[in-house]
């Protein structure tokens, strides 16, 4: 036997008994008369004691070899410690060490395995095995099993089954590119990775399966944006014979379960937004309610005022940032530079405070009064100490920019608040998006979602207009799930393929299947995936995925660890009849 106990278990109830531990040496203080080692495991640390007068001068020789991260199993007896340590769970005892094995010498490690490490990320990412054994590294990926199992737990009790669904199959629209795998046994063809398991759960429906989910890979190939995974985990899921209204209960039920099982956190309702709604008040379809600083459209009262820079623009569109009408020139000139970086692309930045006294005071005064400008406040909701921002331009590039902007000063000021949870649905997508680089319009969502049934005949006169059944989950910011009411019949899917520039040779070619499942009596169904990893980092209160995964890869999509992805030898491509065509 290993070990009688953890390195975490061990406490003043067990003085008196002998005990065998197994762990990693953590951390050794050698007097010369006795030597303290922290034995850790993943429950813990206990301290082990060896001292001359009570242990053979073999056993203080042997411990004076130990080294850190050495893997060495100790029998010895409990005793209660001198100095006591409150801190950790068994800091009222140590264990007084009779003898001992080490079952594996350790190199010296390549940084610290501390809770504060010196350790770079680039040098952490290499030896994850040893990030791993890290606290803050370990707990997160506990606390993803803990999300994971009770998300489990809630749609098993709601009904849900978990079917596995294949890893090679065809392209599946995302919106991103595939990972291809190529085929040896059948020559010069390609599986793609999923980039969700979207039609295989719609064919589940057809299969009568009726309310499916799973916990699954999926692989986007796509330039990784900050805090972007190649291959990320989402709880997938489909149901049948149901409308967007059930779909939204039982998700938000999903929510709040989580919420309150794993972060003890009860929330309202969840409110409800139109993309339109968010788009106008908020600047971007993902809105974090936490805070307001909600936009004010300004066109009415700050165009026609002699301020051409307005005059021209599509939208002039405000906030009132609280508290910051102390700002010094400085901070405000930080945030015009801020906005003017070629990420944001913004021109400049207006501004007016609000002062205490009530007096307004602005960076545009030879062209408002207070008078003008005390109708900024009331449209924008500024109270004294308030600094309005003003933005203008054409409408969709304003919005986002006047976006980012409130962003970072949700951050800057502290608004952002990681135990707050403001979840909401944002609903009525627009069906289509207009493409500027292919000059044609995309799925918003997927090619497989429902218009709504009176916006189809927008389809043939202004297909920017028409809505979905398409509904989006936002987390603080985060979309953290989204859906939609599928089309089951063969006629609508293929209209829309139609619509989205699909041949009808190349509709059937890549979506033949899923069409011809449909003729054989498709029930009305619909789903919605949650991307599993962010979902876990926002209820674990961070904002980078990367940590709650137990290998994940770098920017450049590369595992360093492992040093994935690598060559092939001739053999391997000759075997897969693939040449490689570069220098
Ligand atoms: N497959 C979709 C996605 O990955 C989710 C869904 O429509 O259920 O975004």
């Amino acid at each position: 036997m290993y070990r009688s106990h953890t390195c975490g278990e061990l406490n003043s109830s067990n003085i008196g008994n002998d005990v065998t531990l197994s762990g990693w040496v953590q951390k050794i203080r050698n007097k010369g008369f006795m030597i303290w080692v922290d034995l850790r495991d993943r429950y813990g640390i206990t301290q082990l004691i060896f001292d001359e007068e009570r242990s053979s001068e073999d056993l203080m020789k042997k411990a004076a070899t130990l080294g850190r991260e050495f893997v060495i199993q100790v029998k010895g007896e409990v005793i209660e410690r001198e100095s006591k340590n409150p801190n950790i769970a068994t800091g009222e005892i140590e264990v007084l060490v009779k003898e001992f094995a080490i079952l594996n010498a350790s190199l010296t490690p390549p940084f610290t395995i501390e809770d504060e490490t010196d350790g770079g990320e680039d040098l952490r990412m290499k030896y994850r095995y040893l990030d791993i054994r890290r606290n803050p590294v370990k707990n997160k990926l506990i606390f993803r099993h803990k999300v994971g199992m009770q998300v489990r737990n809630y749609l098993s009790n709601q009904g849900f089954i978990e079917v596995e669904t294949p890893y090679l199959i065809k392209s599946t629209p995302e919106g991103a590119r595939d990972f291809v795998v190529p085929s040896r046994m059948n020559e010069g063809q390609f599986y793609a990775l999923p980039q969700s398991p979207q039609t295989f759960k719609q064919l589940l429906m057809v299969g009568g399966m009726d309310k499916y989910f799973q916990i699954v890979k999926c692989f986007r190939d796509e330039d990784l944006r900050a805090d972007r995974q190649p291959e990320f985990t989402q709880i997938d899921c489909e149901m049948a014979f149901v409308e967007q209204e059930e779909i939204l209960n039982i998700f938000e039920g999903l929510t709040r379960h989580l919420l309150k099982e794993i972060n003890n956190v009860k929330v309202d309702t969840f409110p409800r937004m139109t993309y339109d709604e968010a788009m106008r008040k908020y600047g971007n379809d993902k809105p974090d309610i936490r805070f307001g600083m909600e936009f004010a459209e300004l066109d009415d009262i700050a165009k026609n005022k002699g301020f051409n820079v307005f005059d021209q623009q599509e939208l002039v569109v405000g906030i009132a940032v609280p508290g910051a009408a102390s700002y010094t020139r400085k901070q405000i000139d930080a945030l015009i530079n801020w906005v003017k970086r070629p990420q944001i692309g913004a021109n400049g930045l207006v501004w007016a405070k609000y002062n205490e006294d009530g007096s307004l005071k602005s960076s545009v005064d030879k062209f408002y009064t207070e008078e003008d400008l005390k109708e900024w406040a009331q449209e924008t909701g500024a109270k004294p100490g308030d600094l309005i921002l003003v933005m203008a331009g054409e409408a969709n590039k304003t919005r986002s920019q006047l976006s980012a902007l409130r962003m970072h000063l949700g951050n800057e000021i502290g608004l952002r608040k990681s135990n707050e949870f403001a979840p909401l649905w944002v609903i009525d997508f627009p069906l289509l998006e207009w493409d500027e680089e292919t000059e044609r319009y995309h799925a918003m969502h997927h090619p497989f979602t429902s218009p709504k049934i009176e916006d189809i005949p927008l389809l043939a006169t202004d297909p920017g207009k028409v809505r979905a059944n398409a509904y989006d989950l936002v987390l603080n910011g985060n979309e953290i799930g989204g859906g939609s009411i599928r089309i089951h019949d063969k006629e609508t899917q293929s209209k829309m393929f139609s619509h989205l520039g699909f041949t009808e040779d190349e509709a059937k070619e890549q979506f033949g299947f899923l069409m011809n499942a449909f003729q054989y009596g498709a029930p009305p169904h619909g789903g919605i995936a949650f991307g599993f990893d962010r979902l876990t980092a926002i209820l674990g209160g961070q904002e980078t995925i990367r940590d709650f995964i137990a290998f994940p890869k770098n920017n450049a999509g590369r595992d360093v660890m492992i040093d994935a992805p690598s060559k092939l030898d001739e053999e391997q491509l000759k075997e897969l009849s693939l040449k490689l065509n570069i220098e």
